[in-house]
């Protein structure tokens, strides 16, 4: 056994040697001696050079890169080197786990198109940036119902082990999986990849429900995707859509959140980038109503410094706004609610032509004012009638607001430059409704079917995938910045929770002594999310006094963030700066407070919300009347029951997580709805942290699985991997340490009644009377007989659970799986 360093073969032959010594017949009805015999015979082949069978674990790879593996693998020298190098699917299988050997392995397997690999139970994933032949219905296939180490890795067996878990285990918690990266590391692919592969090997009840599945990343893409200077498809929202999966493994419906979508994007985007994609589909695209009005105009600042009419492109933007037309239409929303949203855009690209010249007022008593004047009406009148108001009411709304000073109203005029805000605020605030909704819509639309019986979700289990902006570290970071960083330190909370904090707490709990170090990101969180000092909290603080500035804010924050933690928050060397730095576990990064204070506040003008509220466009109104929130979490009700990481099932597994940690847990009582409805006067910030807050709940709630999306270089090119550029990835997503926190761990645990149950039929003679014990003293002895008989080594056994390591419990389903072959 030990001669075989592949660990896939070993515990394949120790499995069989187990059988042989017992004396029976392998589960498969297989001669366990003759399989041993033959395990040998490849392996001699195999070192030999020749074309031999391979190692169990090692044919698979070769097998499942399809016609790349059946190209180099054809024998001799190149398919040894092949082989040798698939020995580590799992790099937690190396002997001397370095960052060196790391990225050497990583780097070998990049260059012969093996884009994926364990550590442990983390899979990750190189982007090939180039179309690779491992995505075929074929290769799918071979993900169905496997055992993970029977195939290559692959992110298709991420999502057959989240259904087969539910099956397993019915009415268990529910499944996540996690995908992170930088951007252009593969994140939003690999989710709809994932997406694919689980509504493949679902069963199907509902056909149709599956294609509608299938139309929604494609059509949030449209509209929360954008060319960047990292990635010419970058998600510019977060998202987390959640399949409700029926214990049989048949998918009901789906349902989807959104997080902090980009909405500045539409009035301005940086050198080199462009608005939405959506913006550019329908500029060039001529197959509806409004085409007729766009084509008059072809210049729209919005799209300013991209966009040009380009008649080589204009047939790829119709396709793709024909595609999203019939995405819509596919997932049941009618065809007046789509060309609803199409002459919402319209109106908001018309609008942001809108120009304004100065002007002087005059009163009745000849004081003059200075105010503004729309300067172009014929835009102004375009842009009222796609919005469905009058285009004097529009004018107005944008140069004039009215304020109640000693119970009088009073007229206040704004200058061009307050008038064009306004418009910006306006258009951000009709697209950031307008794309709450569609989520919004959408979950309406997928929601699942209330069965006979009446009962919908009770029964259903769910697979959430979670594809979210990777950590910020950009030459100029504000807010935005900010949040994004944020949600990325809870979710680096919530992983090394996950691998570690969880771990240690439960051996605790079951009198098992272990002396393990703590390394984790509390501090950083605190000081993000804390009250009453956290910067978030302190921003709040700041926006509800009405002489605050940016300036104030950033005297408030270096007061009491810099006493409070000093080690992770650093004043600026020039005391002018408005600005402050951060040591976040990915790196140092500085953020410039710079209209902090408006960002956070996101007010749209009550003349604005009141116009919008009164258009004669059924959409719109209901947009502005609903209120809903700025980058709400849509597709769920807040909750507020209290979080705790330990397994619903399993005994006094409570954990201080980090929610309650970080104060996040006071938001639930504070009334705001991540569902849907916003209450004004709430921040940016304090929707944000509803937002994490609901994530975090939902994430808890199920049994996580994790993917780590690397980008190999820079310029997104294919064949090219920069040892530098992954070792930066590797470090900041925290994969490196958790390399030994996986290895030392014990990443799986179920009490006595659950592995006997599950696990004790695989043990020849395993006693039906026996299987009375369940717990108490009977039970653990029994426990620890099975594991015995079944061969594993290095497992614990607590007061009321059996610990195991991740690969034994790999070993177990993949005998599990012989056993019902
Ligand atoms: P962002 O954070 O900017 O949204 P991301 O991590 O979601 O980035 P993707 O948009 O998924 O990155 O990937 C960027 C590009 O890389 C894709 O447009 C595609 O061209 C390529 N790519 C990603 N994954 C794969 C894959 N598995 N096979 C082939 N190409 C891929
Ligand atoms: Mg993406």
């Amino acid at each position: 056994v030990k001669d075989y360093e592949i660990r896939p073969a070993a515990s394949e032959l120790r499995s069989h040697l187990f059988l042989a010594s017992q004396g029976g017949a392998s589960t498969t009805g297989q001669d366990p001696v003759a399989m041993i015999r033959k395990l040998i015979a490849d392996k001699t082949a195999w070192e030999a050079g020749g074309s031999g069978q391979s190692p169990a674990g090692v044919v698979a790879a070769s097998a499942a890169a399809g016609p790349v593996g059946a190209g180099k693998g054809g024998g001799g020298r190149k398919s040894r080197r092949l082989l040798a190098q698939t020995r580590w699917d799992d790099l937690a299988q190396l002997s001397h786990l370095t960052e060196d050997g790391i990225l050497q392995q990583l780097s070998e397997r990049y260059s012969s198109d093996m884009v994926y690999t364990y550590l442990g139970d983390i899979l990750l994933a190189i982007n090939p940036f180039k179309q690779l032949p491992i995505y075929s219905d074929a290769v799918a296939e071979r993900y169905r119902d496997a055992a993970k180490a029977d195939n290559p890795p692959h992110v298709f067996a991420v999502a057959d082990e989240c259904l087969q878990r539910l099956r397993q285990c019915a009415g268990a918690r529910g499944q996540c999986v996690v995908i992170s990266g930088e951007s252009g590391a593969g994140k939003t692919c690999t989710a709809d990849l994932l997406l694919r592969q689980v509504v493949r090997l679902s069963s199907t009840e509902q056909p149709a429900l599956m294609e509608r599945l299938l139309q929604v990343n494609p059509l949030l893409e449209a509209f929360g995707n954008a060319s960047t200077v990292l990635n010419e498809n970058s998600s510019r929202f977060g998202k987390y859509l959640e399949l409700l999966v029926s214990p049989t493994g048949c998918i009901r419906g789906a349902r989807l959140a959104h997080f902090l979508l980009e909405k500045a994007r539409v009035v301005y985007q940086s050198k080199g980038e462009r608005n939405f994609h959506i913006f550019y589909h329908l500029a060039h695209g001529d197959s509806h109503e409004h085409a007729t009005l766009l084509a008059r105009q072809t210049d729209f600042r919005y799209l300013h410094a991209t966009f040009a009419p380009d008649s080589g492109r204009a047939a790829v933007h119709r396709a793709h706004l024909s595609a999203v037309r019939r995405g819509f239409l596919d997932l049941g929303f009618a065809e007046t609610e789509v060309s609803s949203v199409f002459r919402l855009l319209s109106g908001i690209l018309f609008l942001g032509n809108l120009r304004f010249n100065d002007h002087v007022q005059r009163s009745n008593a000849d004081i003059a004012t200075d105010s503004s004047k729309v300067a172009n009406p014929e835009a102004a009148s375009a842009a009222a009638d796609l919005l469905g108001v009058s285009s004097a009411d529009l004018a107005d709304a944008l140069t004039k607001t009215s304020l109640v000073a000693r119970g009088e109203s009073i007229q206040k005029f704004h200058s061009p430059a307050d008038a064009r805000a306004s418009r910006d605020a306006m258009a951000k605030a009709v697209y950031d409704k307008l794309f709450s909704w569609i989520v919004q819509r959408t979950n309406d639309l997928l929601a699942p079917a209330a069965s006979a019986s009446g009962s919908t979700a009770s029964a259903v289990s769910s697979i959430g995938i979670l594809d979210i902006f990777g950590f910020e570290n950009l030459s100029f970071n504000s807010f935005e910045q900010l949040c994004i960083n944020t949600a990325n330190e809870q979710l680096h909370y919530f992983f090394i929770q996950h691998v570690f904090n969880w771990e240690r707490h439960e051996l605790e709990q079951e009198g098992i002594n272990v002396n393990v170090q703590v390394y984790d990101n509390k501090p950083v969180l605190d000081l993000l999310l804390g009250r009453p000092y956290g910067l978030l909290a302190l921003l709040d603080e700041e926006c509800s006094f009405p002489k605050a500035s940016d300036l104030s804010l950033t005297e408030k924050l270096h007061k009491h963030a810099a006493e409070k933690y000093p080690r992770l928050y650093q004043q600026p060397k020039s005391a002018t700066d408005l600005a402050f730095t951060v040591r976040h576990y990915a790196g140092h990064v500085t953020y410039s407070t710079q209209s902090f204070l408006s960002k956070n506040k996101d007010r749209l003008p009550v003349e604005i919300a009141a116009l919008l509220r009164g258009s004669n466009l059924a959409l719109l109104r209901s947009l502005f009347a609903q209120n809903v929130g700025p980058g709400g979490v849509s597709g769920g009700g807040n909750s507020s029951a209290a979080v705790s990481l330990g397994r619903p099932g399993s005994s006094g597994s409570t954990l201080v997580t980090p929610l309650s940690s970080a104060g996040l847990h006071k938001l639930s009582s504070g009334g705001s709805s991540v569902a849907g409805s916003r209450i004004t006067g709430q921040t940016l910030a304090a929707y944000f942290r509803a937002s994490l807050h609901d994530l975090l709940n939902r994430l808890l709630s199920a049994e996580p699985h994790f993917v780590r999306c690397l980008r190999p270089n820079r310029e997104g090119r294919p064949d090219r991997i920069e040892p530098d550029k992954v070792l930066e990835q590797l470090r900041y997503t925290g994969v490196l340490e958790t390399v030994e926190i996986r290895r030392q761990g014990y990443s799986h645990r179920l009490s006595f009644r659950e592995f006997l149950a599950e696990y004790g039929p695989l043990v020849l003679g395993f006693s039906p009377v026996s299987r009375g014990a369940s717990a108490g003293q009977a039970a653990m002895d029994l426990c620890r007989t099975v594991l015995k008989k079944l061969g594993l080594t290095g497992w614990l056994v607590g007061r009321h659970k059996v610990f195991l390591k991740y690969y034994h419990v790999e070993l177990l389903i993949r005998r599990r799986a012989h056993l019902l072959a």
